[in-house]
């Protein structure tokens, strides 16, 4: 299943944080008008991606 997650255009680091099932859903929940910032660059402007590998929700992501 696809997993979509914001991922950033200027470092490249895919936050894993909050994950959705898709780029709707991201959408509905305000993936793009929270306010985030790149945790690694610290850059403003995520980009929504889907990926296709299953990803693992760190113990530590809150
Ligand atoms: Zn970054």
């Amino acid at each position: 299943m696809p997993t979509v997650i914001r991922h950033c255009p200027t470092c490249g680091h895919d936050d894993l944080r909050e994950q959705w099932e898709s780029v709707d859903q991201a959408m509905n929940r305000g993936a793009m008008r929270a306010t985030w910032v790149c945790p690694s660059c610290s850059w403003p402007e995520p980009e929504i991606v889907e990926v296709e590998r299953p990803v693992a929700v760190p113990d530590d992501a809150r």
